[in-house]
């Protein structure tokens, strides 16, 4: 049977939304057969509690700016709705397919995919290429090898797009498998918020970095306005594979080479090498999605409490800084690394929730959620890996520190534009008198602190301390220092 069909190489799209520098495209269009590219939004995913409309708007935008690049060779991507085996099928009615496509480290409901596709792969004798995309790898033991490994993925040369004539299939072939499938519409609403999707967004912004963004990064990284520029911003790109990271590397190095200022480059490359360091950590411990890496931790026992979630999530906690951030975080989909780091400290620590109970909600909100950074990153802040230094950050300073004239919070929460700057991250802090005089109403205008920070900070810091001489938290952390450490590193 399969002898009189056509033989396809079929491109399965996931977190890779782009043509240049795709290994799986490469290989998929070096075989010189007929090519299709396709794109399935999967149920599992588009139901799934880590997912929400802003990441699937920023897929469609991926796929439509893809779509733009190929309208020239009279082709596009088959976007369909449903489960990967389901379509696949409907393909296999038509063609003989082989399978390309890139190593996903994704969370649990994309591994158990995975290893589904594998099986159904197997039993109709259909091949699947995986590649790898991220410099992460599978079946490491540890990381003795890992920085070597790392190093001749990123300094391949690029992966070029370069289709034989016709060797995409038309889009009148497209249209016509279109019928037995469940088409996805790929039109978004315009957001002046949120970091566009596709290839050529993911340039611009490498462009506008390098053509003189760059030389704040270091300077303004932990502020929380600023950082919004001067930082590269690549993040949702790469986490969706609108620009491989190999791509962003090599162009570093070129930068430098070309005479940009190496030191303000080079705190930039280091976290780029951050990257695949945290998502090889997932690989090797993907049941960090559930639990803490650090077994020793598993006896910390949390209540979760829904008024306080709800009081983080809609920043309404009362602690000007959190709440500034927070509101900015849903509606724009991006904060800087520290106010990451401190909105995440402020609920686990100061209101002593379960990191479990909150890692849903920042993955939907963060436009860039990348599961390989998000659960490692939480844990960490959480303090709950037992080889990471204790950080309760402490939302007033950090305000006083990073936001002196209080304009990202003023922005975020007006209510308390009618408030002297001196007041902007303390305005539990003024008198009955000075109400009168700003005719502002603490408690009424803008809620109480829904905690004593110094008091939660005290109580949370002395049990995570306490917990750090538990005999099975030090076994562990000396176990997770021997598998995930890099040799050169104490
Ligand atoms: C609780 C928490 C959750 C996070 N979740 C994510 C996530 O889901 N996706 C994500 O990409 N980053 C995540 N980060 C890391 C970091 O905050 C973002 O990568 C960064 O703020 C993105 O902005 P940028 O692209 O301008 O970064 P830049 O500073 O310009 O860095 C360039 C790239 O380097 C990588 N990078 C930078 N910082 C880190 C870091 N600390 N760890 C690992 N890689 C890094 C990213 O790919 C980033 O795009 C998280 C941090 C915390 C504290």
């Amino acid at each position: 049977m399969n002898s009189e069909k056509i033989k396809l190489s079929v491109v399965w799209l996931k977190r890779d939304l782009r043509l240049a520098d795709h290994e799986a495209l490469y290989h998929a269009l070096s075989s010189k057969k007929p090519c299709l590219i396709l794109y399935v939004f999967e149920e599992i995913l588009l139901n799934d509690f880590h997912y929400s409309s802003r990441h699937f708007n920023f897929i469609k935008q991926s796929l439509i700016d893809i779509n733009n690049q190929l309208a020239i060779l009279n082709t596009q991507v088959l976007c369909v709705k449903g489960s990967v085996i389901e379509v696949l099928e409907v393909l296999l009615k038509k063609y003989s397919i082989v399978l390309y496509s890139h190593q996903e480290t994704g969370i649990g409901l994309t591994f158990d995919r995975d290893k589904e596709l594998k099986l159904w792969a197997d039993s109709g004798g259909i091949q699947w290429y995986e590649f790898l995309q991220q410099g992460v790898f599978r079946r490491l033991p540890n990381r003795k090898k890992w920085i070597h490994l790392w190093t001749s993925h990123m300094n391949r040369p690029i992966f070029n797009f370069s289709p034989i004539n016709d060797q995409l299939l038309s889009k009148a072939s497209i249209a016509s498998l279109e019928k037995d499938l469940v088409v996805m519409d790929l039109q978004t609403s315009k957001s002046k918020w949120f970091q566009p999707g596709g290839e050529q967004n993911a340039k611009r912004y490498l462009n506008s970095f390098f053509e003189g963004r760059y030389l704040n990064y270091q300077k303004y990284i932990s502020k929380p306005d600023l950082a919004r520029k001067s930082c590269s911003r690549l993040s949702p790109y790469i986490a969706w594979g609108n620009i491989s990271m190999r791509q962003v590397l090599q162009r570093t190095e070129e930068e430098k080479e070309n005479g940009k200022i190496s030191s303000a480059l080079s705190p930039f490359g280091s976290r780029l090498r951050w990257q695949a360091h945290f998502i090889q950590k997932f690989e090797m411990e993907c049941r960090m999605e559930y639990e803490s890496i650090n077994k020793g931790y598993h006896a910390l026992v949390k209540e979760k409490d829904q008024d306080y979630l709800n009081a983080w999530e809609k920043g309404q906690t009362g602690i000007p800084m959190v709440d500034a951030a927070m509101r900015c975080l849903v509606t724009t989909g991006y904060l800087n690394f520290r106010m990451r780091a401190l909105v995440v400290s402020f609920v686990i620590h100061q209101l002593w929730q379960p990191w479990q109970a909150i890692s849903g909600f920042l993955a939907r909100q963060f436009l860039d959620f990348e599961p390989g950074i998000h659960f490692p990153q939480i844990q960490m802040q959480a303090g709950e890996t037992g080889i990471n230094t204790l950080r309760i950050y402490n939302p007033v300073k950090n305000g006083i520190e990073h936001d002196p004239e209080g304009k990202f919070v003023l922005q975020w929460i007006p209510e308390l534009s009618k408030l002297p700057q001196r007041f902007l991250h303390t305005p539990w802090e003024i008198t009955s008198m000075e109400s009168i005089l700003y005719d502002f109403k603490q408690g009424e205008d803008y809620p109480n602190p829904i905690v004593d920070i110094e008091k939660t900070r005290l109580k949370a810091s002395q049990t995570l301390w306490n917990l750090k001489n538990n005999s099975l938290v030090k076994k562990e952390s000396k176990r997770i220092l021997n598998r995930h450490t890099l040799p050169n590193r104490s």
